[in-house]
């Protein structure tokens, strides 16, 4: 990583980004080059991959926002793309600004696991990932004196690799930002932010809020939820908030937990127990908007003690092990994943309820499917940020990101009540996932990232 200066080579920039297009092929015919030096020509297309050309404002890609989604991208591309290929990370924040301070721990897919190996990032989060080895689900109001098991997946998690394991968060922030600094190839502007941009059919430049400027071919926007670079494309969402808090801590616990993940369906909403590391849990707990703010202001023995209501007895006593924390939850899907050299990854494009602990997972998916179109193109001398790899990145993600989005938000609906009805329906519609045969181990492949139109790289392929 580079903390970035000014100026470079303007005109070999330029010749280097005229030499691929027609106004080459043009300029080729005027001066009679003989065709057979077109292939030439249009190689030079490629040679911002070559040393001693490069400038230090001017990147193949820049990528507005260094969260999960952001650093991920950064990282693969330095690995995968041609050599001499250029990235600029822009965020708001200083780097691991934010690491300390997130309390969430990730359930994170086979898939992206597979993601993270493939960039040599796994053993660094290995030691503290801990698998998750089983799934149970219960279904009750919440003074019910016990939480029968209602649905489970056991056998289905005894073959082959874990679908899920759990990272803490902030390990995930600080391994990431480790990777990025010792990655030549990535220059980090931080703090900092994208002020505007304008694109013509050769890049894009970009204002950034510090004054300075940078051009690239393609600009990702990994910016979040509340994406100013969507926004300053024109790109709308549809979608709305949910009328629920998600608050997350950790706890400790006397007895192990074996790795067995619990979601218990609530009325105000799903509470999850995720296994971490030693006799600890990570707790995702959805609770109804004023009721999730007045526990957030409790004092810790009140925390404490709603926590101990929804959380039942089976792994011994429990106390409190990491702070509170808690997040607005959404909806959200854009209208348009990319833009005029302009491409949506992670929550700028998509945001899910965590009940399934899905958001980051299909943020991967982003990241794994724009890597793969951007290093196939970058390889063939192709225009990376050019309407036709965009394009296919749309197909590829946005349908799947969608059909996500409105899974978690069914699911949210049907148990997130005390409707007698709809929790006869659900009862009906988990006991068909218990005998219906096959179709438990497929939820697990699809909670695993393993089922549809999966990049390579969450198949652990280097591409
Ligand atoms: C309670 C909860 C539990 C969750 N559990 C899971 C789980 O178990 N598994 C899972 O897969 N997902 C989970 N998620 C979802 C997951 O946390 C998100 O999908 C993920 O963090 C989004 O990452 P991102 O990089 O897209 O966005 P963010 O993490 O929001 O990163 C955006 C980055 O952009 C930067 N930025 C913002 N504006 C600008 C700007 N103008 N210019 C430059 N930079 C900017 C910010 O500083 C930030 O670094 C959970 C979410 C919640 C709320």
């Amino acid at each position: 990583m580079t903390f970035r200066g000014q100026d470079g080579s303007r005109a070999l920039y330029q010749f280097r980004r005229l030499s691929g297009t027609r106004f080459a092929q043009k300029a080729a015919a005027r001066l009679a080059l003989p065709w057979v030096a077109l292939p030439q020509v249009a190689l030079l297309a490629t040679l911002p991959y070559r040393e001693g050309m490069q400038s230090d404002r001017r990147y193949d890609v820049a990528i507005a926002g260094g969260g999960f989604a952001g650093r991920t991208l950064a990282l693969a591309l330095a690995w995968l793309a041609p050599k001499g290929f250029r990235i600029a990370l822009i965020d708001a924040e200083a780097p691991q600004a934010e690491a300390p301070r997130d309390a969430r721990a990730l359930a994170l897919s086979a898939a992206s696991k597979s993601l993270l190996a493939v960039l040599e990032l796994w053993p660094a989060l290995a030691s503290n990932a801990q698998a998750i080895e089983s799934i149970e689900i219960t279904d009750s109001p919440l003074n019910a004196v016990l939480r029968p098991y209602f649905l489970g997946f056991d056998d289905e998690f005894k073959t082959g690799e874990p679908g899920a394991y759990m990272v803490e968060a902030g390990d995930l922030a600080r391994v990431l930002a480790a990777a990025v600094a010792d990655e030549k190839a990535i220059d980090v502007y931080a703090p900092n932010t994208v002020a505007d941009y304008s694109s013509d059919g050769f890049g894009i430049a970009l204002r950034l809020g510090s004054g300075g400027a940078i051009e690239a071919r393609l600009l990702v926007a990994a910016d979040g939820k509340r994406s100013r670079l969507r926004e300053r494309a024109g790109i709308k969402c549809v979608g709305w908030s949910y009328p629920q808090l998600g608050i997350v801590t950790t706890v400790a616990h006397a007895k192990p937990h074996h790795g067995r993940a619990v979601q218990h369906f609530l009325p105000a909403g799903p509470f999850a127990i995720l296994p971490l590391k030693g006799n600890r849990s990570s707790i995702v707990w959805t609770e109804s908007a004023a009721q999730g703010e007045t526990i957030m202001a409790a004092s810790e023995a009140d925390f404490a003690a709603e926590l101990g209501k929804r959380f039942g007895h089976r792994l011994g006593e429990i106390t409190l092990a990491g702070p509170r924390q808690s997040f607005p939850l959404d909806l959200q899907i854009a209208r348009a994943f990319v833009a005029d050299r302009l491409a949506l990854v992670g929550e700028a494009a998509h945001v899910v309820h965590p009940l399934a602990g899905q958001g980051l997972n299909i943020g991967m998916r982003d990241v794994a499917a724009l890597t793969e179109i951007i290093v196939e193109s970058a390889r063939l001398g192709l225009d990376i940020g050019a309407a036709p790899s965009l394009e296919r990145y749309e197909r590829w993600r946005r349908f799947d990101s969608a059909f996500s989005a409105v899974v978690m938000d069914g699911l949210n609906r049907l148990f997130s009540n005390d409707s007698t009805p709809l929790r006869a329906l659900r009862d009906l519609g988990l006991g068909l996932v218990e005998r219906v045969p096959g179709l438990k181990r497929f939820l697990v492949r699809e909670a695993a990232g393993a089922t549809g139109n999966v990049p390579r790289l969450l198949r652990g392929e280097r591409l």
